[in-house]
């Protein structure tokens, strides 16, 4: 395997903030500012994942001076950490600056194979941009960023990733429901990574200040090093890019709503512009399929970040994003142009998304036809508690010969939360979608067998629900060092239903329909 090679690429090329000590304030006129990460008590490895060791070409277990490097407590030479400075929209309102409040930036690692990885800790410590914070974190919320990132790589999501979680010995005091109830909990140190950490508020935040020259090499950075096939003349390069981001971001959402992703808090900040999954926080999985649903309980009055609102959302932040870029182009028709490509883009992708969960294919004889199909299928998925991981898995079970109603609410049945299944109105909408969807699924020439493999492809059946995810931080609060270990471990093949991991495959149980961390989250964390 080759070494990597530590690079400064992002350090060298952007505007830097020029003081060096590490208080609090307001940074102009730059990029980033050098910060070292502060020293933990007790370091202890709680996990590390080889295939994103891999990618890093770092060896398969880590060296006992990365260990420290990923605790906080170690600058490995040729390291130079530095805090990103950006702004945002925060449920709609223009926020000011932002920054890295508790992400440190260890280095770029080159991986000797065409790749540079950004490699971040998050909950280092303070910075520049810690505001009123203490730049720690907590270790449910850190041990969630690490499973659900590396699950979503797993499903075929664009998503940032996570090298490692260490526990730091040392206790942070956070009110997890902003209750008035602040406790210790330990703190823990994940250690991110990606080709960029860039958002849109990183362009946002020099636009508003009107600082152009900073904008610029900021957007000339983003073409050289991400998207170098879109360089080309002056404003025209501006222009494509956006239009690039619109596209990723129209497939992210997509992605999201085919696997039941909430991401919880959709503000500027926290949307890449590589069209990535970024910063997990109060996210949630949809578990009875409802599109108004949001797990973040910041969020619960407006639920402006619900999960069926998330493609509308992300045009807004689409259009912030387009706002701040404008001052580089005379004529701001591209930019307009490219939102209206955001909405081709999701629509023509989300349709084909739905057929494809059904295991069907586009026909254009049949556009009308499916469309009352796949309306259908969202009315009675939110007639009553309906799990739609379960549900999508189930429907794949059917076959087109079965033409029963009584068998086909069996084999769906495992899929609705009321224990008494689905009321009679239920049944009676539910047998008359199967019995078209068995008709039209007859119609693709494809046999069950190839049918249900097709769809099991899209339609995962290990998620990191909720519960799951707060069973294994209660375990591991505890002591418990396999929980955490073997959920990552059924999480990296999600599509592949195992005998002997039912236990992860279950809807959620009653205990979690009001507990919190199962069905309510803050952005505490
Ligand atoms: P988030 O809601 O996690 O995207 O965070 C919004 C902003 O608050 C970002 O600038 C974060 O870096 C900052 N932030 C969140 N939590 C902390 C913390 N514990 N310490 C310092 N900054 C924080
Ligand atoms: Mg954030």
């Amino acid at each position: 395997m080759p070494a990597p090679q530590l690079k400064r690429r992002f350090v060298d090329a952007l505007p830097a903030d020029p003081e060096p000590r590490n208080f609090r304030r307001q940074v102009q006129g730059a990029c980033y500012s050098l910060v070292e990460p502060t020293p933990v008590p007790q370091p202890e490895l709680l996990a590390w994942v080889p295939e994103v060791a891999e990618l890093l070409s770092l060896p398969a277990e880590p060296s006992p001076e990365w260990v420290q490097a990923l605790a906080g407590n170690r600058v490995l030479d040729g390291m130079v950490p530095y805090a990103q400075c950006y702004g945002g929209h925060q449920f709609g309102h223009w926020a000011g600056q932002l920054g890295d409040g508790r992400a440190i930036t260890l280095a770029e690692l080159d991986n000797g194979r065409g790749e540079t990885w950004e490699v971040q800790l998050k909950g280092a410590g303070p910075t520049p941009y810690s505001r009123t914070a203490d730049g720690r974190a907590v270790l449910r919320s850190s041990l969630r960023e690490l499973v659900c990132s590396e699950a979503m790589f797993h499903l075929g999501v664009p998503t940032t990733r996570a090298l490692s979680l260490v526990l730091t010995g040392q206790d942070v005091i956070r009110d997890m429901l902003y209750d008035g109830n602040p406790r210790a909990e330990p703190g823990a140190v994940v250690c991110r990574v990606a080709p960029s950490f860039l958002r849109f508020g990183s362009y946002e935040l020099p636009a508003v200040r009107d600082d152009l020259d900073t904008l610029r090499a900021l957007v000339s950075f983003t073409l050289e090093h991400y998207f170098p096939q879109l360089r080309q003349e002056g404003t025209l390069a501006v222009a494509a890019l956006f239009e690039e981001v619109c596209v990723r971001t129209a497939r992210l959402i997509c992605e999201w709503m085919r696997v039941g992703f909430v991401h919880g808090v959709m503000n500027t900040d926290n949307m890449s512009i590589l069209g990535l999954t970024i910063d997990y926080g109060p996210y949630g999985w949809v578990e009875p399929f409802d599109p108004g649903w949001t797990p973040n309980t910041t969020d619960a009055s407006g639920r402006r970040y619900r999960f069926g609102n998330q493609p509308k959302i992300a045009y807004w932040n689409l259009a912030q994003l387009a706002g701040a870029l404008a001052p580089l182009l005379e004529d701001v028709a591209p930019l307009e142009h490219a939102l209206d490509v955001y909405i081709e883009t999701l629509a023509r992708e989300q349709r084909r998304m739905l057929l494809a969960k059904l295991g069907l294919t586009e026909r254009p004889d049949r556009v009308d036809e499916d469309n009352v199909l796949v309306t259908s299928l969202l009315s009675l998925l939110t007639a009553t508690e309906t799990d739609m991981t379960l549900f999508h898995r189930r429907l794949a079970d059917l076959s087109v010969d079965e033409r029963s109603a009584d068998a086909h609410l069996s084999a769906l049945r495992d899929a609705y939360y009321d224990a008494d299944g689905p009321s009679g109105a239920v049944q009676k909408d539910l047998a008359t979608f199967t019995s078209a969807y068995l008709v039209r699924a007859a119609q693709e020439g494809a046999t069950d067998a190839e049918r249900r493999a097709r769809m099991n492809r899209v339609n995962p059946i290990y998620v990191p629900r909720n519960y799951l995810l707060q069973e294994v931080i209660d375990k591991t609060e505890a002591g418990d060092r396999e929980a955490l270990p073997q959920l990552l471990d059924v999480l990296r093949r999600p599509y592949d239903e195992r005998p002997g991991l039912e236990a992860f495959a279950r809807k959620r149980p009653e205990w979690a329909r009001h507990r919190a961390g199962c069905s309510m989250l803050s952005c505490s964390s």
